[in-house]
């Protein structure tokens, strides 16, 4: 299996960062349409790019900021709902126009009582004659208050019948978005709860057919754990450049800090992480670019590693900056507190774990 960079890779990589040396400026408000509109015309985003290009694209941008990496991964994971789950009519309205960025998407599959058990699902769907009746209330729904359109999940049988959550499209301005949810880390893409009222929905408007929704959740969030790991991996380069560039620059007690071992192990191990990170990823984008049975496997695993280096040397960051890294406006805290955020969503962590053995047959 090919797991190193072909020389398109390298290109679209540096294609990339030439892109994001112009719009990413540091300081500079981030809007995230147009970040992603802007992407779309100089062809950074196209349904021509392979899954690995578009790893590659998550992993450049979030060494500048990791949270946009939430944004992406959602607008990714709806648009390859659409284009693989909806029937023509609803692809034609939404897929050009997601692509494009002409409108933004929302995945809303978790609720209060809803987490990793995501079959305790509470919201419902009843049938009306033609129309179906949605009730329910989401949280944790990624890119909500900016979204045109919603991918959500509702039970049409009776409560935990894993047989009976569907998928459904909803138009954002049709339900209640409560402002964004304050949290940790990730904060610039926004985090909504979300509450639907005998919202009425077209039967067109099912993706999939009635009873697919936990496979189709389940497909969105196996490629989303690998954009979760590429965030992790672009925040890891991140922080070893940082810790690289500050521990030469400061000097204490006459010397620069990298002069002192312990510093110098701080950074040989977060190297020696990203690398065995990094690999672990491209072997992921691989399994995955070769229609694999292992994706499962290899997608939990990638998120998994991927993201527990993050969280452990983002501390050992900010740890090398000293003050300077517990400074709100610095790298490293930013990195510190989106890391954490990183081991809980798509899936936590010991979630991970558990699909691991799973796939091992130790049950
Ligand atoms: C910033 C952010 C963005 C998010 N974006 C989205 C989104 O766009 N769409 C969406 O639908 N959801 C989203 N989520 C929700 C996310 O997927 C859930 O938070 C996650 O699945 C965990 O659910 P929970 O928070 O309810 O934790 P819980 O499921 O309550 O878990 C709490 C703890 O118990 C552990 N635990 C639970 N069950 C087990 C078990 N069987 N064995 C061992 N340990 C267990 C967990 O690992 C965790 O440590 C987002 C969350 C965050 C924080």
């Amino acid at each position: 299996m090919q797991i190193l960079l072909t020389e398109k890779d390298k290109l679209f990589k540096t294609k990339t960062n030439i892109f994001l040396s112009g719009h990413l400026k540091e300081n500079n408000p981030i809007n995230l349409k147009h970040l992603w509109q802007s992407l779309y015309k100089d062809s950074l985003i196209s349904l021509n790019n392979t899954f690995t290009e578009n790893i590659l694209l998550t992993i450049e941008i979030c060494r500048i900021n990791p949270g946009i990496g939430l944004f992406l991964l959602t607008q990714v994971t709806c648009l390859e709902i659409i284009n693989k789950f909806a029937d023509k009519l609803l692809k034609e309205k939404y897929s050009d126009k997601l692509l494009s960025g002409e409108n933004i998407a929302c995945f809303s599959l978790t609720e209060p009582q809803a987490g990793s058990d995501v079959i305790n699902m509470e919201t419902t769907a009843k049938k009306e004659t033609n129309k179906w009746i949605l009730n329910g209330h989401k949280i944790w729904a990624s890119n909500g208050s900016i979204s045109d359109a919603i991918i959500t999940f509702a039970q049409t049988k009776k409560h935990r019948d894993k047989l009976g959550i569907t998928c459904y499209l909803i138009p954002s301005k049709e339900i209640e978005i409560l402002k964004d949810t304050p949290k940790l880390g990730v904060k610039i893409t926004p985090s909504n709860e979300l509450f639907i009222k005998n919202l009425s929905i077209p039967e067109s408007n099912i993706i999939g057919n009635i009873g697919d929704g936990i496979k189709i959740a389940l497909s969105a969030i196996t490629l989303g754990r690998l954009y979760c790991a590429a965030q992790a991996i672009g925040l890891l380069e991140g922080i070893l450049a940082e810790s690289i560039k500050h521990s030469t620059k400061r000097n204490q007690f006459g010397k620069s800090i990298s002069e002192n071992q312990a510093i110098k192990w701080y950074i040989a191990d977060m190297t020696k992480d990203l690398e065995a990170g990094r690999l672990l990823l491209l072997k992921a984008c691989s399994v995955k670019e070769n229609n694999s049975s292992e994706l499962n496997k290899y997608s939990s695993m990638a998120k998994y590693f991927c993201t527990s280096i993050a969280q452990k040397h983002s501390v050992t960051a900010v740890q090398i900056q000293g003050g300077k890294g517990l400074t709100d406006s610095s790298y490293a805290s930013m990195a510190y507190r989106d890391s954490k955020v990183l081991e809980i969503y798509e899936g936590t962590n010991e979630i991970q774990k558990l699909i691991l053995a799973k796939e091992l047959n130790l049950n």
